[in-house]
């Protein structure tokens, strides 16, 4: 079976108008679909538009719920806290950043949480916004409402979290841009287990436990049973990294954690906790922009291995497979993509419109 390559403009009206079949309001849809489309176009498929599918269920089943604002259930001055009630987190959290971004003018450091949004996607979109508008950012975000837990604790072979994304933004500089690292705490994020499954890949490495416990390189035994788990990042400190954006994410949000109390329906409920500092606060501009410049210099000045590519910032490899998907178009494994047109289908798309879109 061959791929599908598709131009990023055609693969953003498909996904507005599966959004809005799905019932989104016109701004809604055109909100989730610029970040599915984004987070293709940086390279990172995994919370791309091949969420569709799985959005489309959530939908159906109401662990997913269109039309949902960014709900203030917290303002406190520095402190501004909001409620997600299953909306769209790509949704929710724009709004509430918003929000912050104005706020952070007069008190130079924000505090922002929501709780309880579906899944906010690819994390590194607030990074960039954040940024963007000149402030640095310390994103954490945990996972729950999902049937089973995704990684295992360091020394443990079931798991015991979601994938836990940190992101880290600081702003541009005078020439370097914006510094932006967004990851999951697991080796892989689980997407990407999605989407090498269904590509018929397995990965280079063993980011994965099986059900036994063995660490092993193939995908099914994230969506085949016995299922396994995914492996915390960088041993015992990724372990603890893990553990501490459960607590810093599910706690502070007040959106809970993992453990098994809580029902769990099925969906990716995500709870975000962001701290937001405007530099200008606690520094001159001049001074941080020059500063910035230099470091990333002399960081990239580190010669790199023949025949390697040179030293990187965290947010470059996206820019640049930006640019590449732009003008190449953006490619899909033809069951990933066989996936995306059912789930169209079964949102209510015409398929006359499917034809003309797809
Ligand atoms: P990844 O392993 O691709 O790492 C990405 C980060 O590493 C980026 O900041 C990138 O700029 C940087 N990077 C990559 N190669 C580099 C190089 N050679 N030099 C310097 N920096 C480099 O990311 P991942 O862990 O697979 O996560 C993928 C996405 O999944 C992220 O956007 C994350 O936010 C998202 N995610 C979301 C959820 C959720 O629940 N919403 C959960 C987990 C992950």
């Amino acid at each position: 079976m061959t791929d599908t390559r598709i131009a990023a403009a055609r693969l953003e009206a498909l996904a507005h108008a599966l959004l809005s079949a799905l019932g989104s309001a016109p701004d809604e849809a055109a909100v989730v679909a610029r970040h599915l489309l984004e987070a293709n176009l940086r390279g990172h498929d995994s919370h791309g538009v091949g969420m569709l599918p799985f959005y489309v269920d959530s939908c159906r089943a109401g662990t997913l719920v269109p039309n949902q604002p960014a709900r203030l259930s917290n303002d406190a001055g520095a402190i501004l806290q909001f409620a997600g009630d299953r909306g769209y987190g790509q949704r929710v959290v724009m709004e509430a950043l918003d929000l912050a971004i104005e706020r952070v003018k007069s008190t130079g450091i924000v505090l922002t949480t929501v709780s309880q949004s579906h899944h906010m996607g690819r994390i590194g979109t607030y990074g960039e916004r954040l940024a963007e508008a000149g402030l640095v950012a310390l994103l954490f975000v945990n996972v729950t409402d999902f049937p089973k837990a995704l990684v295992a604790p360091f020394g443990g072979s079931a798991a015991r979290f979601g994938t836990n994304p940190i992101c880290i933004a600081f702003p541009a500089g005078n020439v370097e841009p914006a510094f932006v690292l967004d990851f999951a705490t697991s080796m892989v994020a689980y997407g990407k287990t999605r989407v090498a499954y269904l590509a018929g890949r397995h990965f280079d490495e063993a980011v994965m436990l099986d059900a036994a416990g063995h660490p092993t390189a193939d995908p099914k035994v994230m969506w085949e049973e016995p299922k396994g788990a995914l492996r915390p990042i960088a041993e015992h400190k990724g372990g603890g990294l893990v553990t501490a954006v459960e607590f810093l994410a599910g706690l502070l949000s007040s959106g809970g954690t993992f453990q098994p109390a809580h029902p769990r329906a099925g969906g990716i409920v995500n709870n975000l906790t962001a701290v937001i500092i405007d530099p200008a606060r606690v520094a001159g501009t001049a001074w941080l922009r020059a500063e910035y410049d230099a470091m990333a210099d002399y960081i990239r000045s580190s010669p790199s291995p023949e025949g390697a590519p040179p030293v990187m910032l965290a947010g470059e490899p996206e820019r640049q497979r930006r640019a590449q998907r732009l003008e190449e178009g953006l490619t899909f494994s033809a069951n990933e993509w066989a996936g995306i047109l059912e789930a169209a289908r079964r949102a209510g798309v015409a398929e006359a419109d499917l034809a003309d879109l797809a």
